[in-house]
């Protein structure tokens, strides 16, 4: 804890001083761009790698980047919640769903029932994103270890972008032209961003698909 006690203390002391007047401005409302769901995933810091501030995207991270479907989980779905709010509304104008190598929540999907018997939440969660590796180990029986894990956390991300679709306001919204959906994929080791391209069917990387 000291660390972070420390942390928030340099905060206050340089950062925030430095921007005074920006934290000023945002306090009073927020209209961030984008929806951003990511895994909650310890390594990964949105902000960071989209070199963005705050206020520019509205965060939601859980276990897997999962998103359930629109009636998989009736009510205290806070997942769901989220996304009325940002979309309905914040009217965020793109939503990205980002997935990530080395996913803690793909490798889970491959442990035996004793790993989560003191687990049960984190068990019923992750059943969520199990399509994604029944896709993988029908359509890809070949693959093991880390080819299979990468397989499976694109799939999962492009699960994921079907189950948002299930929202009917976000369904609505995208074929009106006033939302657009984004699948990306996040290196850790290398810091490399891929994009889904729905032509292709296929991740690119994003600096080469758009040059700064
Ligand atoms: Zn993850």
């Amino acid at each position: 804890m000291e660390k972070l006690y420390k942390g928030i203390h340099e905060f206050r002391k340089a950062f925030f001083k430095e921007e005074e007047e920006f934290f000023r401005e945002i306090a009073h409302s927020q209209s961030p761009a984008a929806l951003f769901i990511t895994c909650a995933d310890s390594r990964i810091d949105p902000n960071l790698i989209t070199q963005s501030r705050p206020g520019d995207i509205f965060i939601l991270r859980n276990i897997g980047n999962v998103v359930p479907p629109y009636d998989a989980i009736k009510d205290k779905n806070s997942v769901a919640a989220a996304i009325e709010f940002s979309v309905i509304k914040l009217q965020v104008a793109d939503i990205i769903i980002c997935g990530n190598s080395n996913c803690g929540a793909v490798k889970a999907l491959y442990e035996d029932d004793g790993y989560f018997g003191d687990a049960p939440h984190l068990h019923e969660w992750l059943e969520l994103a199990r399509p994604a590796a029944d896709i993988v180990s029908t359509y890809y029986p070949s693959y093991k270890d880390s080819e299979m894990f990468c397989a499976v956390e694109k799939e999962n991300i492009l699960l994921q972008l079907n189950n948002i679709q299930t929202y009917p306001f976000v369904k609505e919204r995208l074929e009106s032209g006033g939302l657009f959906l984004h699948g990306w994929y996040y290196e850790i080791g290398t810091g490399r961003v891929s994009v889904y391209d729905p032509a292709a069917d296929r991740f690119v990387d994003i600096n080469i698909k758009y040059k700064s």
